[in-house]
């Protein structure tokens, strides 16, 4: 027996195929009609649905490439399930290299929206009408934001066994159980009773070569955990799970000369990095008050008093401990 295909309005892609979409948001003052793009790969046997999405922050374009280089890897006719691929969900950001809507909400605290409230409600109205509904794992790509780069990182409710499988199988070097913001795909998805992985990694407006080959092996590990693709080679490390994290923040304003590097593990009392004036005078001398390990760090030399410079993972411990 075929698989039955699947409908977006009008448009119905069969078992064994793929098409890409447009899903109708609002036309733009010039009259141009904006929609969300989705690349829809219908399996030809049964098994899961998942979407992929990225840019919720539109500047966040490493996820795009990830997308970009999985699809290229699945053929319709071998997947066992459906992939609703979403690489531009705040496509207005996007396209302005802007983290934000055009009004400056933040779709990711947006959700689940409305068809009546702002432009960001609405498109989340429309993801979650028409992607998350259809869906039983979600995996939510993200970069660093305001200069910072971020390590690879997976953070999920680890307190559902299910998501803890996924987290562990993705495989990348940290994974932290990190509560859901409200507002956001992933708790709002979680909340529906999905399976919601965000991954982060990388800068935004920038490619990251490291984050985005983690990520593309990463979401087809979890593709290959779920049974959707044939199995992929393991872990290159072993995820280790954070028991929380904290960033050091500026304690002077001035240029933050670092010396760490994303991945680093300190030890109490190592030096983070100096802050000097513009003139020259020492303002500050960064030091770790808890060790941990290096998994975001400021890019952009110039810092306020108070602003977040290097964000520390701390009590790690291999996740096969909690599987
Ligand atoms: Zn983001």
């Amino acid at each position: 027996m075929t698989r039955s295909s699947i409908e977006f309005g009008e448009d119905i892609i069969r078992a064994g195929r793929r098409k890409q979409l447009e899903l109708p948001i609002a036309k733009m003052a010039s009259g141009t009609q904006v929609s969300l793009p989705v690349i829809v790969v219908h399996g030809a046997s049964d098994g899961p649905t998942i979407w992929i999405d990225a840019a919720i922050h539109g500047d966040e374009i490493g996820g795009i490439e990830i997308i970009r280089r999985v699809l290229q890897g699945i053929d319709a006719r071998r997947l066992s399930g459906t992939i609703l691929a979403v690489p531009t969900v705040n496509v207005h950001g996007f396209l302005a290299n802007d983290r934000y809507m055009p009004d400056r909400r933040d779709l990711n605290r947006s959700f689940p929206g409305s068809a009546r409230g702002s432009l960001a409600s609405r498109i989340a109205n429309l993801f979650m009408k028409e992607i998350v509904a259809r869906c039983d794992v979600g995996i939510d790509l993200h970069s660093g934001s305001g200069d910072r780069a971020n390590l690879p990182q997976i953070r999920a409710d680890l307190a559902t066994p299910e998501t803890l499988k996924l987290a562990a199988a993705f495989g990348a070097p940290i994974v932290i159980d990190a509560k859901t913001r409200g507002g956001s795909i992933r708790a709002v998805g979680t909340k529906r009773g999905k399976t919601v992985l965000l991954y982060e990694g990388g800068e935004a407006s920038r490619f990251d070569e490291t984050a985005i080959e983690l990520g593309k092996a990463g979401v087809e590990r979890v593709l290959a955990e779920l049974e959707m693709i044939g199995p992929r080679s393991g872990w290159e490390t072993e995820p280790q799970v954070a028991g929380s994290s904290h960033w050091v923040r500026a304690r002077a304003s001035g240029l933050f000369l670092s010396n760490v590097e994303l991945g680093q593990d300190l030890e109490l009392g190592d030096s983070i990095g100096l802050i000097h004036d513009s003139l020259g005078n020492r303002r500050a001398r960064i030091t770790t008050r808890v060790p941990g390990r290096v998994i975001g760090l400021m890019q952009r030399p110039l810092v306020n008093q108070g602003d977040a410079l290097v964000n520390i993972a701390e009590d790690l411990q291999p996740v096969s401990e909690l599987l």
